[in-house]
């Protein structure tokens, strides 16, 4: 099954992917999380995205595309695989549609979470984020147990330099100008669930599971 978690900066992707693969053991192929393990280790990779990623604006799509591309080829994705943060733009989605289809496969389904923008503003000044696992937190929605460690790999947790409000507001400017007709192209192919993703995180979550299961009946 090959499942998009889909969504504006700050809608909640990770948090829902962290959820569905408890419940469906595909990997999570997370583009933010590879650029920033890339930043992190000086790879020419990190060095190429990094001014990309500080501005909000988008990595250029054949290496965005190559790079998940190379992910998707390993064993571990046979089966299927949770895509959160790509693809993010029309030629990403033409490319990923492509690359699946040359091996007999598809998108199974879009989780489209649905949130306003001025919620979005909100969530990010308090979003946490792990320096190794990239797990997200929120200082008062859904703190870590010990103040700045990671409930799950106990690395130090910080807050991302692109989480500042004039960043998170080119990045929501990104998203409605390239990211977002992406729903639109994968609605004509009937795979798209809205889900509504303003309440708990565990009922969204369930909406969200609700979707799979309805997409993916065992
Ligand atoms: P994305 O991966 O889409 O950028 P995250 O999952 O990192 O979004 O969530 C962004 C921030 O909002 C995080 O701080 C997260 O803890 C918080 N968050 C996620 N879901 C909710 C929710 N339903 N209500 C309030 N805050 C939420
Ligand atoms: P968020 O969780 O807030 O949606 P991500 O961690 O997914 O943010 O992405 C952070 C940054 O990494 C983006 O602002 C962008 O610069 C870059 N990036 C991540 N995924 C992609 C992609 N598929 N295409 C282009 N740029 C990307
Ligand atoms: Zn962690």
């Amino acid at each position: 099954m090959f499942v998009i978690i889909f969504g504006p900066p700050g809608a909640g992707k990770g948090t829902q992917a962290a959820r569905i693969v408890q419940a469906h053991p595909i990997p999570q192929v997370a583009t933010g999380d590879i650029f920033r393990k890339n930043l992190r280790e000086g790879t020419a990779l990190g060095i190429e995205s990094k001014g990309y990623m500080e501005a909000g604006k988008l990595v250029p799509d054949e290496l965005v595309s190559k790079i998940v591309a190379d992910r998707l080829q390993q064993d571990d994705c046979v089966a299927g695989a949770l895509l959160d943060g790509f693809p993010r733009s029309l030629p990403q989605a033409c490319f990923l549609d492509a690359w699946l289809a040359e091996r007999g496969m598809a998108i199974g389904l879009v989780v489209h979470l649905v949130v306003p923008d001025s919620v979005i503003v909100e969530r990010m000044g308090g979003r946490r984020t792990c320096t190794n696992c990239g797990a997200t937190y929120h200082v008062s929605v859904s703190p870590t147990k010990v103040q700045g460690i990671c409930d799950r790999c106990g690395s130090q947790v910080i807050q991302r330099p692109d989480d500042n409000e004039a960043t998170v507001l080119t990045r929501l400017a990104t998203y409605h100008e390239q990211t977002s007709p992406i729903v639109e192209h994968y609605r004509a192919l009937g795979v798209v669930a809205d889900v509504e993703g303003v309440g708990s995180i565990d009922r969204i979550g369930d909406h969200v599971i609700e979707a799979i299961t309805k997409a993916f009946p065992v």
